[in-house]
């Protein structure tokens, strides 16, 4: 199965968005492709397993202006905290750069002009909508509006959360910018398209997306096939079926400029899957091609003579929301600019908690970092998600209490275990010498039975498979263990071949079972080999056929988990600062009743300035603001905080105020204000409202009525911290 002739692999993880940290999702596809990658360099394969950050497009623009840097600056800072997550989850990429390189910007460009070449690039004129105050156009998440089917109100230009409706951002009635609040124009653009919906790319995809490669295994898995096909098919009455893809954007843009077009800019995900080849490409520039594989022969070779071999297998690891992109955009940009097309492209679920999507603003979900830093072994997450994961792309859920349950009694209770209860006699009584007595074929022939049960289903992904195979060994070996007695045996001079036998034999099973776990834990593994087998190196898959001959003092080789640790995962960062004032006059307040809160508190006792940091006060910008029927007293605003939500495109707040009777909702739009932010959300009649603004008034609001809401001094930006 894993053995040669000797393969060579170019293979890809999806590139990150460049505009925040790593989050669950990211990491577990990281180990996925990694615990691949590691399985193939066992083998002997060549190896070439890269990433980069996707730096490109208006969200970063955007978010680079906010923060006050430059985008590259601000790429460049996120790109500085990957390290520590991809160390962290021992996940080795062999490079990792970015898609604002100057690799790319010549690849992107040379795909291109090649695709031009080849008569598939038209040139139309669509109508956009263009936010007079920022000077740009806007992308459909920059438009806000009602819906054009059912009326509600602060729906994107794509889709309504409401009613599920989706439509064209020139369908919204009342549209503003969300950029600036201001009311967008109609103006016309002249934009640069891909032909996917011509004969030719139709015939080409139509075989490619069902046939296999070199290898017999089909491009795409069974069930990404069946939604492809979908992609596909057009009705009765000609609907459907693929369509040209827009692949420019007007300037102000962050990308890569199209050759011969002045003021455009190709769409951010045009350039993202250049950035795997750019990737590479850096990777080889850099000479590093032998770094992680085992043939040093083959040192310096260039990108370009490495992806001219037709051997070379072009394996992608992406998660299901990205399948439009790579089964259709992208094979056919490769095989019309006349490059290789992808081998693979293995599609994974999400990760979901407790059988909920992960959301960062209701606070599920799993921090990576947090996981680190509070001491939870990276192995355990690796192993427990790698026995999750099919070949199928469905979701992988995390609880804690299964969690806990596979590392302690799987991973402890039946593999680690081995080799603390067996290689305490060897050292003891034999001095680390292992003596296997008769045959030793049955074992050898279990361990060939295994190693290539687990090498099948490693190769094909099945990684659930592989690790049920690996533990039922290891119950098979605990069994024999235990049947044998030793700590009788131990006890009489007269049997001491027999209780060599048994703990060798155990040894030899741990010996194996190590192997195999290796690309799963291969920090762990890598510790057996040297301390506890005294190899020089890591294993590799032929020790599958080696029996071991020594063994050295078994040292304490991992912890089980101490549910404590968990409880900690799973606690609020910032637990919301508890409106403690707000009900003291015993009136029920929306949320904006913050001159209560203030005025109470102040004559409340002292507060310590830590109990101060408790509250995240931030600079928003009112975005939108708008009355709320069937309530006098409350307006509905959209608050602009400067922050980025779970699918990297940037959020609003919407936060009921009681301040009608002060403010008409257009003097509010546009305006800065400052926003409780980790208010807790609360359901309200209206809908939920996500925080509270500040605003001052008169100890007695009878007599004295006026409500004032707070505003920053020129140059506040949002997001900013108040403090
Ligand atoms: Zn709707």
């Amino acid at each position: 199965m894993n053995s040669s002739p000797k393969r060579r692999l170019f293979v890809t993880t999806a590139l990150p968005y460049a505009n925040g940290p790593f989050h669950i999702g990211h990491i577990m596809e990281y180990i996925q492709a990694d615990t691949w990658v590691r399985f193939q360099r066992m083998g002997g394969h060549e190896v070439h397993f890269v990433g980069a950050d996707d730096a490109h497009g208006a969200p970063i623009m955007i978010a680079a202006e906010k923060a006050g840097k430059t985008p590259q600056q601000f790429v460049a800072d996120i790109a500085a905290g990957r390290r520590q997550y991809l160390d962290g989850f021992h996940i080795r990429f062999d490079n990792w750069h970015n898609t604002d390189g100057a690799e790319n910007h010549q690849l992107a460009q040379d795909v291109y002009r090649a695709l031009r070449k080849s008569g598939l690039i038209a040139m139309r004129d669509i109508e956009q909508f263009y936010d007079p105050v920022k000077g740009m156009f806007l992308p459909d998440r920059y438009i806000k509006g009602q819906c054009p089917k059912c009326g509600a109100a602060d729906q994107y230009g794509d889709a309504c959360e409401v009613c599920g409706a989706v439509y064209a951002p020139t369908e919204l009635k009342n549209p503003y910018s969300t950029l600036s609040g201001a009311t967008p124009e109609l103006r016309k653009s002249e934009h640069y398209f891909f032909q996917l919906s011509s004969d030719r790319c139709a015939d080409f995809l139509r075989e490619w997306t069902q046939a296999s490669n070199a290898h017999g295994q089909p491009h795409l898995q069974t069930e990404v096939l069946n939604k492809v096909r979908e992609w596909f098919a057009v009705d009765e009455n000609g609907h459907g079926g693929l369509a040209d893809w827009d692949i420019s954007r007007d300037a102000p843009y962050f990308g890569i400029e199209i050759p011969d077009a002045p003021g455009k800019y190709f769409y951010v995900w045009l350039d993202a899957p250049v950035g795997y080849l750019a990737s590479l490409k850096n990777h080889f520039d850099k000479g590093q091609a032998a770094a992680h594989w085992h043939a040093a022969s083959r040192t310096a070779q260039s990108y370009d003579t490495f992806m001219a071999d037709p051997t070379v297998e072009q394996v992608h690891f992406i998660g299901k929301d990205i399948v439009y992109f790579h089964t259709l955009f992208w094979p056919a940009m490769l095989k019309f600019s006349g490059r290789k097309t992808p081998s693979q492209i293995n599609v994974h679920g999400f990760v979901t908690v407790g059988g909920e999507k992960m959301s960062k603003s209701r606070g599920t979900g799993i921090s990576p970092l947090k996981y680190l830093d509070i001491g939870l072994n990276p192995e355990w997450l690796r192993y427990y998600l790698v026995a999750k994961l099919s070949s199928r792309v469905e979701d992988v859920d995390f609880t804690p209490e299964d969690f806990i349950a596979r590392v302690n009694s799987d991973l402890i209770g039946k593999y680690v275990n081995i080799a603390s209860r067996a290689a305490k006699f060897i050292s003891q009584q034999f001095d680390g010498r292992l003596g296997y007595f008769g045959t030793t074929q049955e074992i050898t022939d279990a361990a060939q039975a295994l190693a290539g049960d687990v090498a099948a289903a490693f190769e094909a992904r099945e990684y659930a498979r592989a690790l049920r195979e690996v533990m039922a060994y290891a119950d098979r070996i605990n069994t024999a263990f235990d049947a044998a007695q030793p700590w009788l045996l131990a006890k009489d001079e007269t049997r001491r071949a027999e209780l060599q036998g048994a703990c060798s034999r155990a040894l030899a099973g741990f010996w194996l079972l190590s192997v195999v776990l290796s690309p799963v834990l291969p920090a762990l593994t890598a510790r057996v080999a040297r301390e506890l087998f005294g190899l020089e190196r890591d294993f590799v898959w032929a020790d599958t056929a080696v029996l071991p001959q020594r063994v050295a003092p078994y040292q304490h080789l991992m912890q089980r988990i101490d549910p404590k640790l968990l409880d900690k995962l799973f606690e609020a960062d910032a637990p919301a600062a508890a409106p403690a004032a707000a009900a003291t006059n015993g009136k029920t307040m929306p949320p904006a009743a913050a001159p209560s809160a203030i005025a109470a508190a102040a004559q409340d006792a002292a507060i310590s300035i830590d109990d101060f940091g408790k509250v995240d006060l931030r600079i928003a910008r009112i975005v939108h603001a708008e009355a709320v029927e069937g309530s006098t007293k409350l307006l509905r605003l959209t608050l602009d905080a400067g922050e980025t939500g779970d699918d990297g495109q940037p959020r609003t707040r919407t936060v009921f105020s009681g301040i009608s009777s002060a403010y008409k909702p257009e003097d509010l739009r546009g305006r800065l204000t400052v926003m409780v932010a980790n208010l807790a959300p609360r359901k309200m009649k209206f809908g939920l409202s996500e925080g509270m603004v500040l605003a001052a008034s008169a100890a007695d609001e009878r007599a004295e009525p006026g409500l004032y809401l707070l505003e920053p001094h020129a140059g506040a930006q949002p997001g900013m911290r108040v403090r």
